[in-house]
């Protein structure tokens, strides 16, 4: 069925040549659970539209809107250090793009609405649990200021998949399919660079760039970025490598600022937007553990917490790999002819620019490209961390030995006792600069900040350790003159630490009230749950059930899920 929207202001561009049109399966009876209300104002949506049965109709997958023709992108990555060779959006599906009077472009997609020709052996489903994970995470990341794909809706249908358990414990047997209706402004991977380059098309990735450059991010966008690697002579594909590395810099600060492991980092996981991309077995780590793996398959722990930065810059270098020699070339990159291996004619192939020629431009690029990944990453990193450390310490100012002197010090006492840093950067705030001396202040800190060891015998030492830190945090205080307004520290503070955070076991009691509770229970569940997720700052809930999961301490059950 086809139906109008006057809600949407559909624009339908062609991607770029890597994608094939393919319809959403027919969703049986489709029910809403959820709809984000931060993506319902972001996408300029009526609130009572979402409501009605023709938005559960579209975003289920039942229904096309006018004149709209979904799609399915093909794209290749690099997993776990290997070439994978072609992937694809298995199991994700395009219905439109659309553009909000503030000039916002969102491409609105369908997670679990069936097959495409990119599922290979999957069923293209989803079910409700893992559904559920992305969905409220994605809102979670937005509201704590690290950049990531978001989800406008959860809705769940009667249709049957099955899944390896995950546990010994897990029934087998079907489980209601969902479907995630997300949103990005665009949903292009390094992975999609890398496969037409693997296929030796580079017109196909210079077309891309182009897009990427031209559409996706636009001249504006792209013109203003200063490294200190400035090539012989830039040119658009220069900054666009520099802009997708600086931002992919800054949203990996952000993850390990909030304690945010991934899992799998692979470049077909990775967006050309630095957003937080594919939300798998990503978890919010309850204690400090640089080693953590949140990834059970990982075992080698390639993708752990402490190693996520190193991984970015593994995979922006996949992802410079195609562009070396458009970058190379600087302001010779318009003499390059290329032609499409797949179409070209012997006479045509004649035309093109010679190896000897491109090969040059190659190693310009690469040698580009390394500069920009050994100096300028670095730099973006650290200069986000700190800066979002200051803001969670509540300082004023911070520099280089500022990370040094205060920020890695307190980093490594928390894994040393592996505490619960959530519980610890909230009540920071709580320390008090007072005319009663350092003593007296730093012994009320010991006895109200949440110092909470994963080990709770290690309490008292613990403590001890801290006290020489938080002299030093109180020498900083007074020189920023922070002391004199306490006050306005906390307020600053408490907008920067998270007092919820969606903890793994958190997700779970979510997930197992659709199998413990009657549905419309385990929706208010869900619904308290995404609430918190978007309002993560906040001093007080009225709701019982989120103070319950914040103020509880991690169940033993939820410390290895
Ligand atoms: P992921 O581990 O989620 O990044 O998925 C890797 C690849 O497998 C992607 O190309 C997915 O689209 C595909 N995939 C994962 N699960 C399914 C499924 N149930 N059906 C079809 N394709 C899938
Ligand atoms: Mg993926
Ligand atoms: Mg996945």
């Amino acid at each position: 069925t086809n139906a109008d929207s006057e809600q949407f202001s559909r624009i339908s561009r062609p991607v770029h040549e890597d994608y094939v049109h393919v319809n959403p399966e027919v969703a049986p009876e489709p029910e809403l659970l959820s709809v984000s209300n931060d993506a319902v104002i972001d996408l300029e949506l009526d609130p009572d539209e979402t409501q009605t049965d023709q938005f559960v109709q579209v975003f289920s997958g039942n229904t096309l809107l006018h004149d709209t023709r979904p799609w399915s992108l093909c794209y290749g990555g690099h997993q776990f250090s290997l070439w994978a060779n072609q992937l694809g959006d298995g199991r994700a599906i395009s219905l439109f793009e659309t553009k909000t009077k503030q000039g916002e472009c969102w491409d609105i997609q369908l997670k679990g609405a069936g097959r495409t020709p990119f599922s290979r052996f999957g069923d293209g489903y989803a079910v409700l649990r893992s559904s559920i994970r992305e969905y409220l995470c994605s809102e979670h990341m937005h509201a704590l200021g690290v950049p990531t794909t978001r989800a406008l809706a959860l809705i769940t249908t009667s249709r049957e998949v099955y899944r390896e358990p995950e546990a010994e414990t897990d029934a087998v047997g079907p489980e209601h399919g969902a479907v995630v209706a997300r949103m990005a402004p665009s949903w292009l991977r390094f992975g999609s660079f890398e496969l037409p380059y693997a296929r030796n098309n580079m017109k196909a990735v210079q077309r891309l760039a182009d897009y990427c450059a031209d559409q996706v991010y636009g001249p504006e966008a792209l013109e203003c970025l200063d490294a200190s690697a400035a090539p012989a002579n830039e040119n658009k594909y220069t900054r666009l490598f520099l802009q997708v590395a600086k931002r992919t810099a800054i949203m990996v600060a952000r993850w390990q600022a909030v304690g945010f492991n991934h899992g799998v980092m692979n470049t077909d996981n990775f967006s050309i937007l630095g957003l937080t991309l594919d939300y798998g077995p990503f978890q919010f780590m309850d204690f400090y553990e640089p080693a953590y793996i949140c990834n059970h398959s990982d075992t080698a722990g390639q993708y752990a917490f402490k190693r996520q930065p190193t991984v970015c810059v593994y995979n922006l270098f996949k992802f410079g790999v195609p562009l070396f020699e458009l970058i190379g070339a600087g302001n010779k990159v318009d003499e390059i002819v290329y032609v499409d291996p797949r179409e070209a004619d012997e006479a045509t192939k004649a035309t093109a620019t010679d190896d000897v020629t491109r090969q040059a431009y190659r190693e310009a690029g690469k040698e580009y490209v390394t500069k920009v990944l050994s100096e300028d990453f670095t730099d973006w990193f650290m200069e986000e961390l700190q800066q979002v450390m200051q803001n969670k310490l509540g300082l004023l100012k911070s520099d280089a030995s500022t990370m040094a002197d205060v920020i890695i010090p307190l980093l490594d006492w928390a894994t040393e006792f592996k505490v619960d840093h959530h519980r610890l950067f909230r009540s920071m705030s709580k320390y008090e600069v007072t005319s009663k001396g350092e003593d007296h202040d730093n012994a009320l800190a010991l006895s109200t900040l949440d110092i909470i060891p994963k080990d709770p015998a290690r309490l008292d030492d613990a403590k001890q350790a801290l006290a020489p830190w938080l002299s030093i945090y109180r020498h900083l205080l007074l020189d920023q003159d922070a002391a004199q307004e306490n006050k306005a520290r906390q307020l600053r503070m408490n907008a920067n630490n998270p007092r919820f955070v969606l903890r793994n076991w958190i997700v779970q009691q979510v997930i197992d009230a659709f199998d413990k509770q009657p549905q419309d229970e385990a929706k208010k569940t869900l619904n308290a749950c995404l609430y918190a997720c978007t309002h993560p700052y906040q001093e007080h809930y009225n709701d019982p059930q989120i103070e319950a999961w914040i103020n509880a301490s991690v169940p033993e059950w939820g410390q290895d899920l």
